[in-house]
């Protein structure tokens, strides 16, 4: 039987939100109640572990100098989040480049063995945290503003799963870095006190600017160009979040948009979808690093 607050597409969460006259973070965590047979506590508490869990890799990576095995990732994180002492030298404000330096820690903390959380996925995790935190820190908001913005960013992942893929085998890097990116955007919006529509133009604006993008990690490795994708990922979602609590729409509607993900990333050459035989990863500094990680 379909449950109450059930849905698979934008449409669907504009339908029940204005039905129930709710958010999308109050839809998204009905529903995982509903689906999950827990109780509204336990789905919370939930949601705080893996809050939590991001956070502390955000903390150990801006402080951690720590290079990864091969020697690709390691130490920017921390290079960036100290720049904001002198922020005045920078061109981003203290929220893009704080927001940067989080994703680029949660990346270097992979890169390392580090714990992180997939949030969608291992390559596009560091995003949603980078935006949120940042975002909630910018808002002085309390903890629970941060956690509307991850049930909203579940809610968008979810749509993006079920009408298209958060695969980077099937959808290459616009699946995981794209779709980390629209999720913080709309996550961000919420935050904001955007309704869902904004919430949706801002996943729309984001994820359309990701439409085609190669998956091409050095060495086959989530590092190169993975982490510092992560950190202009936050970039876009900032600035997506930013149009539309101006009043911007994205022309075409997000489920629209999701569709055509996943048609680009059917047209794509299984070369540039996680198997390391196109892109970057073909380079010259690519084949050197593959030879190096395959001698090993
Ligand atoms: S390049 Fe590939 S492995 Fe790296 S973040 Fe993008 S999809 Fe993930």
């Amino acid at each position: 039987m379909k449950s109450k607050y059930e849905f698979r597409t934008a449409q669907d969460v504009m339908r029940l939100t204005k039905a129930h006259k709710i958010t999308i973070s109050e839809l998204a965590k009905r529903y995982e109640v509903e689906t999950s047979g827990k109780s509204v506590a336990a789905v919370r508490n939930k949601m705080k572990l893996i809050r939590d869990m991001m956070y502390d890799a955000v903390r150990k990576g801006v402080k951690s100098g720590e290079k990864s095995n091969t020697g690709m990732a390691g130490g920017d994180a921390k290079k960036l989040y100290n720049s904001m002492k002198k922020l005045s030298e920078m061109m981003g404000n203290r929220t893009t480049v704080r927001a940067m330096a989080y994703a680029m820690a949660v990346g270097e903390r992979n890169a390392c063995m580090g714990r992180i959380v997939a949030f969608p996925t291992a390559g596009g995790a560091g995003i949603v945290p980078g935006v949120l935190f940042s975002g909630m820190e910018q808002l002085k908001g309390r903890k629970r503003k941060l956690l509307r913005g991850m049930f909203t960013a579940s809610a968008i992942g979810l749509i993006i799963a079920e009408g298209s893929t958060l695969s980077a085998a099937k959808g290459g890097c616009q699946a995981e870095v794209g779709a980390g990116a629209a999720m913080a955007a709309a996550g961000l919006t919420e935050m904001r006190d955007g309704t869902p529509e904004q919430c949706f133009h801002a996943a729309a604006i984001s994820l359309k600017s990701y439409l085609g993008l190669v998956c091409d990690p050095l060495g086959g490795l989530v590092e190169v160009p993975c982490i510092k994708r992560n950190a202009i990922g936050c970039m876009v979602a900032i600035g997506a979040s930013d149009m539309a609590m101006s009043g911007i729409q994205s022309f075409v509607p997000f489920d629209e948009v999701v569709d055509a993900m996943k048609r680009v990333g059917e047209s794509m050459s299984p070369k540039l979808k996680e198997t390391a035989l196109g892109g970057l990863a073909t380079t010259k500094t690519g084949k050197t690093i593959k030879t190096k990680v395959c001698s090993k």
